[in-house]
Parts: structure tokens; C-alpha cells; sequence
């Protein structure tokens, strides 16, 4: 793999940003890749783990002289972000982030950068229940897609270099308007991730069913649950604060379908809760013949991921 940029600044040094950091060393995909995070103990952590070639005190400092500045914090704080790495953009350079929501991100950032700077945002749809610079690794987007917004940026080769870079890390590339994006994640990810939150919540409300037989039992279904609801609570309490009206959208209809299946119970329809659980077993197959999952016990983790 080529040389796709000189130097690419990582804002932010949590699971997605060090992953990536990873990912370009591995292919060597940028002369150097720099890094930003607001607290000292990640800094040390990052400094430590030696995934960067530089760490700075300042967001402002990383983005100087960068070709590409990429936005790895959560949604909420990606304004105040662009806001203290304006100034110090070099002209020609790209602005991408990694946010999991697209048009809040968008309105709050693009409106702070400086002419002659490419905003292209994107999202790379891998993670991990885990968070922080330690958790990062190579592999985290290998074969799995990472989505680009490309509507803000009228030059193609600009695009395309940030494609590059994605497919560089492992990734298939697809690109998407904001909207459609955020509608097609409330469906894939955050109203999956709100369920399971939920599920866990009560859970741990049943006082009938002890702890200790919720976490025996566990295997029998809530233990993928409580992987999903035992992600990072900035990051997902930003998810729902800034993809609102997908999520809503989506939520009324999981009610409703919800209470189609409670009725079905309720009146022994066999034949509803059969054909049902029938279309919902075909897209599971779906899934694992477009690769994005095995049919492997345990969701397709290795036992030393169990842990
Ligand atoms: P993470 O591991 O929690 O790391 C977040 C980073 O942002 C940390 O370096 C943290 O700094 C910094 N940060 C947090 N709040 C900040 C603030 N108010 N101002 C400045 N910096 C702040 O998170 P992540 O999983 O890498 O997620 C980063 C972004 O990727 C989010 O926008 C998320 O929506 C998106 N994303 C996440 C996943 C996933 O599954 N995790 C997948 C795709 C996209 P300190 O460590 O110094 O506190």
C-alpha cells in the first residue's frame, strides 16, 4: 500500500482514533500521524503505547500543517473541536470525522471551518463495547464498511483520497447522504443499542430473577445484550441527543410491532409469531452471507474475547 497523506492529525485518542492509527501504520498509509486528547492520562496512555509519532497539548498544535484532521471525539464535543482547530488549518487540507451520527455533526462543524478546507465526513461502522487509546487494534476495520458523506465537497480526488485511506485500513466504502444515513443507523445501531439498554435496565430492575442467576443464565440470550449495553454512556447518550428524530421514527415502529407480538401471544397465534420469527431468521442469513458475521456460536467472538 502507497503514501496516501503526509501527515494525518487524530483529534481525540479513544477506541476509533488509535484504531486507526493502527490501521495506517499497518499499511503505511500516512508519513506520520499525529494525535490530540484533552486529558493528560490518555495522552500518557497514547504516548506509551507509541501509536502516534506525536502527541500535542492542544488540538490547534496536532492540526497544523495536516493534509487530513480527523474529528475522533464524541458527537457532542465535535463543535467545540472545530472551533479550537480552525485557526490553525492549513488551506488544501481535509476535515473528516468519524461520528456515528452524520447531520448534527455536519451543521455543527461546517459552519466553523475556514474556506479553502474539505469537510468530508464519515463513519466507520465497526466498534467495540470498549473504549479509551488502549482499546484500539488493527484489525477493527477490516471488512466492515465505513460510510462517506460526500455532498459538502466539491472536489472528486478529494474524496476519493479519503476513500482511499478507509479502504487503506480494511474498510468497503459506500457513500450516503446525511439524512439517509442517520435514518439507515437508527435502524442497524442505535435503536438496537437503546433496546438492549433497555432489556439490561430491566434486568436489573426484576428483582424475582436474582443477580446471580441473570448472570448464570446469561448465555441464553442476555449476555449479547449486556455486551451491547456496556458501551461507552458519552458516547450513546450523544447518539440519541443528536439523532433524534431517526431514532423516535424508529422506536414508534418497534412499538408497534412489539404489540402486534404481544397480542399474538396473548391469543396463542401461533401462526403470526412463527411467520415472524421466520422473516427475522432469513435476515440474520442475510447478514452472514454479506460477511458481516459468522455463524460461529457467541455472535463469532473467539473465547479470548468472552472475557
Ligand atoms: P472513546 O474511546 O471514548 O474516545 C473518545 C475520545 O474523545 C477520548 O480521547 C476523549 O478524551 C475524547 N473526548 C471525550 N469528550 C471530549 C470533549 N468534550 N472534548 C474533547 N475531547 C473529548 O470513543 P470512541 O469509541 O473512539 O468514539 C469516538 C467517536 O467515534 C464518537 O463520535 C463515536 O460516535 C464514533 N464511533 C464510535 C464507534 C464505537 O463503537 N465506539 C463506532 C463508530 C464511530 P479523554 O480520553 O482525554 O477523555
Amino acid at each position: 500500500m502507497t503514501k496516501i497523506y503526509d501527515r494525518v492529525a487524530l483529534i481525540g485518542l479513544g477506541l476509533i482514533a488509535s484504531s486507526m492509527a493502527h490501521a495506517i501504520k499497518r499499511a503505511g498509509l500516512a508519513g506520520e500521524v499525529v494525535g490530540y486528547a484533552r486529558s493528560q492520562e490518555t495522552r500518557d496512555t497514547a504516548r506509551k503505547l507509541g501509536f502516534c509519532d506525536q502527541i500535542y497539548e492542544s488540538a490547534a498544535d496536532a492540526a497544523k500543517d495536516a493534509d487530513l484532521v480527523v474529528l475522533c471525539v464524541p458527537v457532542g464535543a465535535m463543535e467545540q473541536v472545530a472551533i479550537d482547530i480552525a485557526p490553525a488549518l492549513k488551506s488544501g487540507a481535509t476535515v473528516s470525522d468519524v461520528g456515528s451520527v452524520k447531520r448534527a455533526v455536519i451543521d455543527a462543524v461546517a459552519k466553523h471551518l475556514p474556506q479553502g478546507v474539505h469537510f468530508v465526513p464519515a463513519h466507520p461502522l465497526a466498534g467495540t463495547e470498549h473504549s479509551g487509546p488502549a482499546s484500539g487494534f488493527a484489525e477493527l476495520f477490516d471488512d466492515r464498511w465505513c460510510i462517506i458523506v460526500p455532498d459538502l465537497c466539491d472536489d472528486a480526488a478529494v474524496v476519493e483520497k479519503l476513500e482511499n485511506l478507509w479502504r487503506g485500513m480494511g474498510s468497503n466504502v459506500d457513500s450516503m447522504d446525511a439524512d439517509h444515513h442517520d435514518l439507515v443507523l437508527a435502524v442497524t445501531s442505535h435503536t438496537p443499542h437503546l433496546i438492549a439498554y433497555t432489556m439490561v435496565g430491566v434486568a436489573d430492575d426484576l428483582r424475582r430473577v436474582t443477580d446471580s442467576e441473570v448472570i448464570k443464565y446469561s448465555a441464553a440470550g442476555f449476555r449479547d445484550f449486556t455486551r451491547i449495553a456496556a458501551s461507552d454512556p458519552t458516547m450513546w447518550r450523544d447518539v440519541f441527543l443528536n439523532n433524534k428524530d431517526a431514532t423516535l421514527e424508529i422506536l414508534g415502529r418497534f412499538t408497534e410491532e412489539l404489540f402486534m407480538l404481544q397480542r399474538a401471544i396473548r391469543e396463542g397465534d401461533g401462526d403470526h409469531l412463527h411467520d415472524y420469527f421466520t422473516r427475522t431468521r432469513s435476515i440474520r442469513r442475510s447478514i452472514i452471507e454479506a460477511g458481516q458475521d459468522t455463524e460461529a456460536p457467541n455472535f463469532g467472538r473467539k473465547p479470548a474475547e468472552k472475557k
